[in-house]
């Protein structure tokens, strides 16, 4: 089964149009500097990994705010339902599968698989290739495990085991292998980490990892081998033997990779190049037969490569060769052979084919982990920000939408509160014209009925039916008696004709302002209308035993044709009275200057009539001469039988009528005084009453508008808050789109085309 897919990388073209013996690879230092004008193909794997972490990072702290923002809008559930909580656990989940994939690229690395039978030369190439003895070659592979190289960014060389992180100091060649040969805790098939200082080995410090195995001729666990240490290896070298050809072992290690792996990224070094040429002559047949062979094995067997580009995968090369040389140069020593003489013949040839196996790699290993290490990822990074701008694309939708109800709900609301501000003003003028209206009739009707009381009053005082006696103490009594009679009767005859109409005329003007009031109300203030708690009645005040309290009936016996009744008759009884005590009406405080004036004239003729009886004496006389004494006699009998008659007839209850009499005389008056009073009393207990209602429902407006105004500024509120979302959604939208460039810009640089 296949566990990634990889990139078949061809050959560049620059490489495979030059015959081996010509191609001399441009800007490679035998130093392992590389120059900023040709840099190492393996900086591409670098650059690509701080670009993509940059971009991860990015990523994470753009879904970090997004999540912030999901969840913040989510749980402002005030605003109905623009984000949900789906949308917020996406973000997080985004969140955490951004953390996990950025811890994963930190650790991403480019990894070459060395494999072949014991004593081909792996550590040998390995080492050449590091221009250093890292691992121990010569005395076969020492133990069974698999030596991973990698670099560090100390000065000291350690290894750590997969039984122990112990970091055991291995700064020399020799202190490694006694180290791997003195620990019994290694077993077969186990990984050793050799961490080589990046500062001693350029090749280390971009980010590669090779990785040395025990020979595929010591073990029979090439499953388990592959599954642990060969899945994540973007390139295999096989180091094969130039005196031998490819082994079964070996064959049958590849097939089973290249059943895992989909088109793995496979080269063949022939090492050992430098034993060919004890025999020259057969050198070129030989390298045609394992070139012949090999190809057939990468593009016939194991389909791996085509036919034309096989070959650029095959390399004859002297590790070994290279080794020392390098070395030697790095000490600054003439390159020389083995033993010190002259150098090999053939070997710049081989050094070439080395330096080219070296380049070819680099670019392929470049190029296969940038795309199998990176790809998946940058996948997953696109379907992140699809999610995210898919979520935030609802969210804007949602509150763009939630905005468009909200202004029309204000805009309503708004029509609601003008509508509600214009009628209570047209309908309180209304009603305070009606209140007005109805408390003029009030008192108008008010009026009228007690001026019609008023008249008949005598009948009132005349049905009164009580104990009367001349005595003082019984006559104090009847009169507060009669007070009460007539004031119940008047109040009682008020109420009748009165109150029904008015407190009907007073409901209605209610009941029509609580019509009028109810459309202004909010739904939420049902209860505002309801009758005030104390039902409405008109009370009459008449106040009569205030207002009578100066009554003082006068029921001596009075002869009708007597001087006293006389006089009354001409003027009235009380200045009939103080006429005749004239002495005490002059001082009289509460008398009118009317009153004066005819009290002076009445005085003025009592005394002229004083003065003149002695003339009405001699003028009798002389009637009485003229008439004759019969006539005179005859009068005064009459006079003095009237005089009698009268005096007999005045009864008690003569006086009790002459009582009701004198008192009606007065109530009349003083409740005639007292009718505007009154009726005003009448009109203002209508007009207290209305305007309390008045209020009382210009309050429940007020709550009403005060309602409505809080209701447009918490609509006002979540607009702005809505357009914040909608603007936010909207730039995270533009972020999210701005980070799929940068991946597309890091698709097109480094995952495709090749
Ligand atoms: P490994 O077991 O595959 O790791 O092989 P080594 O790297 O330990 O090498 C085994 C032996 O082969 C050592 O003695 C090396 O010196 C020798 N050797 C390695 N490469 C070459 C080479 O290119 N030419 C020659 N002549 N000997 C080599």
């Amino acid at each position: 089964m296949c566990v990634e897919q990889r990139g078949s990388w061809e050959l560049p073209a620059a490489w495979c149009g030059r015959t081996r013996s010509t191609c001399e690879p441009e800007g490679l230092s035998e130093h392992g500097v590389m120059d900023d004008e040709d840099p190492s193909p393996l900086r591409r794997f670098v650059v690509a990994k701080r670009s993509i972490t940059s971009i991860f990072d990015q990523l994470l702290d753009f879904v970090k705010d997004g999540s912030a923002f999901v969840d913040e809008v989510w749980r402002g559930d005030d605003l109905g339902s623009v984000a949900v909580e789906e949308q917020s656990l996406e973000l997080q989940s985004c969140e955490t599968k951004l953390r996990t994939i950025r811890e994963v690229l930190l650790r991403r690395h480019m990894k070459v698989a060395f494999f072949g039978r014991t004593s081909n030369g792996k550590s040998t190439v390995i080492n050449a290739m590091l221009r250093d003895r890292v691992l121990p070659s010569g005395i076969g592979h020492t133990t069974n495990c698999f030596l991973r190289v990698e670099g560090t960014d100390g000065d000291e060389a350690y290894l750590t085991t997969e039984a122990s992180n112990e970091r055991r100091s291995v700064s020399t060649v020799n202190q490694l292998a006694h180290a791997l040969h003195m620990d019994p805790t290694l077993d077969s098939g186990c990984l050793v980490k050799v961490m080589w200082p990046k500062s001693r080995c350029a090749l280390l410090r971009d980010d590669l990892v090779l990785m040395d195995s025990p020979g595929t001729d010591v073990t029979l666990e090439l499953d388990s081998w592959i599954d642990k240490f060969c899945l994540d290896a973007d390139v295999f070298v096989l180091v094969g033997n130039a005196e031998s050809t490819l082994m079964n072992t070996e064959k049958l290690f590849f097939h089973k990779v290249s059943e895992r792996i989909s088109k793995p990224n496979i080269f063949i070094l022939h090492n050992r190049w430098d034993a060919s040429v004890s025999e020259p002559e057969y050198i070129e047949e030989v390298r045609k037969q394992h070139l012949d062979r090999c190809v057939s094995f990468l593009s016939e067997e194991l389909k791996v490569v085509g036919l034309e580009d096989a070959p650029g995968r095959i390399f004859f090369v002297s590790a070994k060769e290279v080794l020392n040389s390098r070395m030697q140069r790095a000490q600054g020593m003439p390159e020389t052979g083995e033993t010190g003489g002259a150098l090999a013949e053939g070997f710049h040839e081989r050094l070439r084919e080395f330096q080219m196996f070296e380049r070819t790699f680099e670019e392929f290993i470049s190029q296969s982990a940038v795309k199998t290490k990176f790809e998946q990822h940058t996948v997953r990074a696109w379907q992140i920000t699809e999610a995210v701008k898919a979520v935030m694309d609802a969210i804007n939708i949602a509150s763009a939408d939630r905005k468009i109800l909200c202004l029309e709900e204000r805009e309503e609301q708004r029509d609601r509160l003008d509508f509600v501000r214009g009628q209570i003003i047209r309908l309180s003028d209304s009603v305070k014209e009606r209140i007005r209206t109805l408390t003029e009739d009030v008192a108008a009707k008010v009026a009228v009925v007690l001026t019609d009381q008023i008249r008949s009053l005598p009948v009132l005082v005349e049905e009164f039916r009580a104990d009367f006696s001349p005595t003082q103490e019984t006559l104090e009594l009847y009169k507060t008696k009669l007070l009460q009679h007539v004031e119940e009767r008047l109040v009682g005859c008020l109420s009748h004709r009165c109150s029904t109409s008015v407190l009907w005329d007073v409901r209605d003007t209610q009941s029509h302002m609580i019509d009028s009031v109810r459309p202004l109300l909010c739904p939420s203030l049902p209860e505002a209308l309801s009758a005030p708690s104390a039902p409405f009645d008109l009370t009459f005040d008449l106040g009569l035993a205030a207002i009578c309290a100066d009554f003082r009936e006068n029921i001596e016996f009075q002869f009708s044709l007597g001087w006293t009744a006389l006089v009354s008759r001409f003027l009235g009884n009380a200045n009939a009275k103080r006429a005749l005590s004239s002495a005490d009406a002059r001082r009289q405080e509460s008398s009118s200057f009317k009153d004066e004036m005819v009290v002076s004239i009445a005085t003025g003729l009592v005394s002229v009539t004083s003065r003149a009886s002695m003339t009405v004496l001699v003028i009798g006389g002389v009637v009485w001469r003229s008439v004759g004494w019969r006539v005179i006699a005859l009068s005064v009998s009459l006079y003095g039988f009237l005089f009698l008659y009268e005096k007999l007839t005045w009864t008690d209850a003569s006086r009790e009528r002459a009582l009701k009499k004198q008192f009606v005389a007065h109530a009349a008056g003083r409740l005639r005084a007292v009718i505007p009073a009154v009726s005003a009393a009448c009109s203002q207990q209508v007009y207290k009453e209305l305007w309390s209602t008045l209020s009382r429902l210009s309050q429940r407006v007020d709550l009403s508008e005060a309602e409505l105004e809080g209701n447009i500024r918490t609509l006002s509120f979540r607009i702005q808050r809505l357009e914040n979302i909608q603007r936010r959604s909207k730039a995270f939208r533009n972020r999210a789109t701005e980070l799929e460039t940068q991946l597309e810009v890091f698709s097109a640089r480094y995952l495709q085309g090749n």
